[in-house]
């Protein structure tokens, strides 16, 4: 069984290299003449017989064929060895002979075994081999969907942490930053820059937070040529996210002039609250084909988020408004007034800037009530207030202080420009014609106190300068506006 074993693992049919067979083949050959010219000259047989170990390496190492043909080679040398030899030495080697040709036999029977074997075996292997193919294939496809699955859950993830960041703050500046902090790891490492408008209500016009201040408008036509963004104007119109791939080739925008487009790819999506389009958020690349239909359909989660949290930062907005604004006339009402004036003495410390203050009150404003009743008065302080936030800069915090007394904070106003605005307002407000109905108008003056803050002067001090300066203005004949740093030279 061994040396079964032995010649099986020598008989290797697929190292068999033409090479492999040409030299095995001549050196038999050569070999076996050089045994049989050897065996001539001798009488003795038993050399001649090595030339059954050599038919045996002949099968194992050429293969059957090349066995066969070694065979009938060695056979005819042993015919030939038969007939030189004198008929007393003829015996062993007709043996020789007749064993050779039954070794030749079983040798091949044997030798088909193995070929059998190898071609069963082959086959198992190309079936494993086309199985293996299957299963790599199937592999493959697996791995792809787990691959592609990874990348959404990771997407949904980010939309989660983009969704926990955005809720928690209502300043739309964050907002911005936040979504485009968060856009190379949602739709890549594209160049891709962000815009949110917020609609403001009072004047129908949407307001725009960039992502930086030097980003560029979207659309840079001569002045008076569009009210409004041709995109947001289509957005407005027809309430569904406008993809563009390129905004060269889309048909619905073909009238624009391209020059004036500073974009070529967009993704803007309306942002709603209960159907009401309260904002619109924008993508938009200089690059065309920058977005795919799979970053549509990502941003658009990422609209419906911003929906709510744009409604937020409205509805904050609009109770921190309340919270500080008086209802009657809409100034600061006194206590957020008098943080303010803090902030502002903080500010004029640290930067050593000038700030004034005045103090107003209406003359014989008791008079006016109890003539034309409260309700009317009511009217006149609201008039006032309006008055008031007409004359001034977008700068002045204008407060109501009291009853019918208001109060202003102008930053950057020294004494001579604070004297000059409140004259202004005195004297204007003094011309103003109020109709109390129909028939009747009335005038109402107005008395002012100014001071400027100086460096050593802390809160109550500032209020109480100016309050004795209007105290002044009143004990002076009212319609009138005096300045604390006047009278106290006066003293
Ligand atoms: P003057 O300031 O010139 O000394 O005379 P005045 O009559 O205006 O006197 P004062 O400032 O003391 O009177 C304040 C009046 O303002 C009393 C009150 O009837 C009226 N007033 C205060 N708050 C309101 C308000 O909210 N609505 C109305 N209609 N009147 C108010
Ligand atoms: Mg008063
Ligand atoms: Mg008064």
């Amino acid at each position: 069984m061994k040396t079964r074993a032995v010649l099986d693992s020598f008989y290797y049919k697929n190292n068999r290299s033409l090479k492999f067979v040409v030299l095995n083949a001549v050196g038999l050959l050569a070999l076996t003449i050089m045994l049989f010219m050897f065996s001539l000259n001798l009488s003795d047989p038993v050399p001649f017989t090595l030339g059954l170990a050599f038919l045996v390496y002949a099968f194992y190492s050429l293969g059957k064929e090349g066995g066969f043909s070694y065979g009938l080679v060695y056979c005819m040398l042993c015919i030939l060895m038969i007939f030189s030899r004198p008929d007393t030495e003829r015996i062993p080697y007709i043996f020789v002979l007749v064993f050779s040709g039954v070794y030749v036999l079983h040798i091949s029977r044997f030798i088909d075994l193995i070929d059998e074997k190898e071609r069963s075996n082959e086959i198992v292997e190309n079936e494993i081999d086309s199985d293996m193919v299957v299963s790599d294939e199937k592999i493959k496809k697996i791995s792809g969907a787990i691959d592609a699955n990874k990348s959404k859950i990771e997407n949904y993830r980010m939309l989660n942490r983009v969704a926990e960041q955005l809720l928690s703050t209502l300043d739309r500046t964050d907002m911005v930053k936040i979504i485009s902090s968060y856009m190379p790891k949602l739709i890549g490492t594209k160049n891709v820059r962000c815009m949110l408008l917020v609609k403001n209500e009072d004047t129908d016009t949407f307001v725009e937070t960039k992502d930086r201040e030097d980003d560029e408008l979207l659309v840079k036509a001569p002045a008076g040529i569009y009210k409004k963004d041709p995109f947001d104007e289509w957005l407005i119109k027809n309430k569904y996210t406008l993809f563009i791939k390129n905004v060269d080739d889309d048909f619905r925008f073909r009238n624009l002039r391209k020059d004036w487009i500073m974009f070529k790819s967009l993704i803007a999506m309306p942002l709603f609250e209960n159907k009401r389009l309260i904002g619109i958020l924008k993508f938009y690349s200089k690059e065309p084909e920058a977005f795919d239909n799979e970053d549509v359909r990502l941003l658009n989660y990422l609209g419906d988020i911003s929906s709510s949290v744009v409604e937020n930062s409205i509805l904050y907005r609009k109770t921190e408004a309340l919270a500080v604004q008086d209802g009657l006339t809409g100034l600061f009402i006194r206590r957020y007034f008098i943080e303010r004036l803090d902030e502002e003495i903080k500010r004029a410390k640290q930067n050593e800037a000038a700030f004034s203050y005045l103090m107003i009150d209406i003359d014989h404003f008791k008079d006016c009530n109890d003539t034309h009743g409260h309700l009317f008065g009511d009217k006149v302080l609201k008039l006032l207030g309006e008055f008031l936030k007409d004359s001034l800069r977008d700068v002045d915090i204008i407060g109501r202080y009291g009853g019918e007394e208001f109060a202003i904070i102008l930053p950057n106003t020294n004494m001579n420009g604070a004297k000059f605005v409140a004259e202004r307002i005195r004297d204007s407000f003094s011309q103003l014609v109020i109709s109390v109905n129909e028939n009747e108008t009335m005038k109402l003056t107005l008395s002012i106190g100014a001071v400027e803050y100086k460096k050593t002067m802390k809160l109550t001090e500032v209020m109480n300068k100016a309050d004795k300066a209007l105290y002044y203005s009143k004990e002076n004949g009212r319609n009138k506006v005096s300045l604390w740093e006047e009278i106290s030279d006066e003293d």
